[in-house]
């Protein structure tokens, strides 16, 4: 038994201590290896002490590791804003800097609020987001977040905003590929639009391809294209919080690429810094930065924005998945592991569904198929499957949710840097977990 820590997180759960990680392998201070499959929670997007980011940040630190964005501007914040410009939609232009998730969709509400009350349309406060949902933890972000277990305590302290469901299709027995079915969840905008009052509502933010309340759902066809022109009917601002979809791992570099879709800001970090420093940022288009800033500036900001240590990261990041090709990795490894994935369908009757795009990649438990009932709670699916696999090796990531219901469902996210023969070891990994879990909790396993 480890002594009592002064440190906390959610729970009293120990881990191992982590002695050193390198490409998409971690070592605990025992020596027992890892495959990281989940990135840790899909940051780690490029693998563990890259020589480049290393050597990047070692330089900048030898210069400078902070300047006050009041007393300096610094060379690596300008050249990052720059990148991160240039792999954004056209008109995209602004760029502002953040240390996480939380931070740049709280960055990105509180932007177009101003940018509302700056144009004349102050009457604009609300931001619809969908159920379920993760935007983030803090206040702001959590009153957009569609998982009630997470926000219920604080309601009280927060302001309540509407939710339309996220489209759910293949646990609604709609075709995901029939643009009717993108079509009917995007109306679900809609009519919450009306039934607020159009001119009551600031914004919608979506995660183009979703993260870890969802599990990696991708939309409908259609949906995002009907969304972007229901926003545009009601003059709504669209907001895409690509803080896990961004970045490079669905193999663009944000995942609304894969829709031909372009948002009015968007909320990118996780793979941005990718695990060597804390970053994120806020991206927004010239027509809503430029008012706000001729109308005596954003009345939004954080310390450490803009740190040149975290950006000269970031840039070697972006530097390292343009050099490395890693985007189209990500497309390619990601098609093979997803079929892999797919391939133990056939064996676990009780895997419900795989999906996702590129390395954002998601598989669901359920009691069977047919009816995608969940497993029983008492079995602990989400909590004792990611025990079994940790003890073969592997690192994965779950949560006690599918589609905001009752179920569990498995984030496998590797480095963007994952090789076929990495894969296949995940899958050896997972299969054994697979096969322990279900002997334990007397499922059927074909052979
Ligand atoms: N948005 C999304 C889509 C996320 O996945 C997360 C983190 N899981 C956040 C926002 C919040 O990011 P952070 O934990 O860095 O504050």
């Amino acid at each position: 038994m480890k002594p009592e820590s002064h440190l906390f997180y959610q729970t009293r759960s120990r881990r191992p201590v982590l002695a050193e990680a390198r490409g998409v392998y971690m070592w605990d201070v025992d020596g027992k290896r890892y495959l990281d499959g989940s990135s840790g929670a899909m940051v780690s997007n490029i693998g563990h002490s890259n020589p480049r980011v290393i050597d990047a940040m070692r330089r900048q630190m030898e210069k400078s590791t902070f300047g006050y964005r009041l007393h300096f501007e610094t060379e690596p914040s300008e050249k990052l804003a720059a990148k991160v410009a240039s792999l954004s939609p056209s008109g995209m232009e602004k760029v502002f800097f953040v240390s996480g998730g939380s931070e740049a969709v709280e960055s990105a509400i509180k932007l177009a609020r101003q940018y509302a009350v700056t144009v004349g349309q102050g009457s604009r406060w609300k931001v619809i987001s969908r159920d379920p949902s993760y935007h983030g933890s803090t206040l702001g972000a959590l009153a957009l977040t569609g998982y009630a277990p997470l926000s219920d305590p604080f309601m009280p302290m927060m302001q309540a905003m509407p939710k339309i469901p996220a489209p759910r299709a293949y646990l609604d027995g709609l075709d995901i590929n029939d643009p009717a079915t993108g079509q009917h969840y995007a109306e679900m905008l809609e009519a919450k639009i009306l039934e607020e009052g159009a001119d009551s509502v600031l914004a919608f933010i979506v995660e183009p391809i979703g993260g870890a309340s969802t599990g990696a759902l991708v939309p409908p066809a259609g949906y995002m294209r009907a969304v972007r022109e229901i926003c545009d009917r009601y003059g709504v601002l669209l907001i895409h919080d690509e803080v896990m979809s961004g970045g490079g791992r669905t193999g663009r570099f944000m995942g609304a690429e894969h829709f031909g879709v372009e948002p009015d800001i968007i909320a990118i970090s996780k793979g941005f810094g990718a695990g060597y420093a804390p970053l994120g940022a806020m991206i927004a288009h010239d027509r809503l930065v430029d008012p706000v800033l001729d109308a005596g500036g954003f009345l939004h900001g954080h310390t450490y924005a803009g740190n040149p240590l975290a950006c000269a990261a970031g840039l070697a990041v972006i530097e390292e998945i343009e050099s490395g090709g890693l985007m189209q990795n990500a497309s390619r490894m990601g098609g093979v592991l997803k079929s892999r994935l797919q391939n133990l369908m056939q064996r676990f009757s009780f895997i419900g569904d795989v999906r996702g795009e590129g390395l954002l990649l998601a598989f669901e438990l359920v009691s069977d198929r047919q009816s995608m009932q969940p497993l029983p709670r008492a079995l602990n699916a989400y909590n004792e499957l990611v025990e079994l696999a940790y003890a073969e090796g592997l690192i994965i990531y779950s949560r006690r949710t599918r589609g905001g219901l009752e179920g569990d469902h498995f984030l496998v996210c590797p480095p963007m840097i994952i090789s076929e023969a990495q894969v296949d070891e995940i899958i050896e990994m997972l299969t054994n977990a697979l096969t322990k879990f279900a002997v334990k909790a007397g499922l059927a396993v074909e052979t």
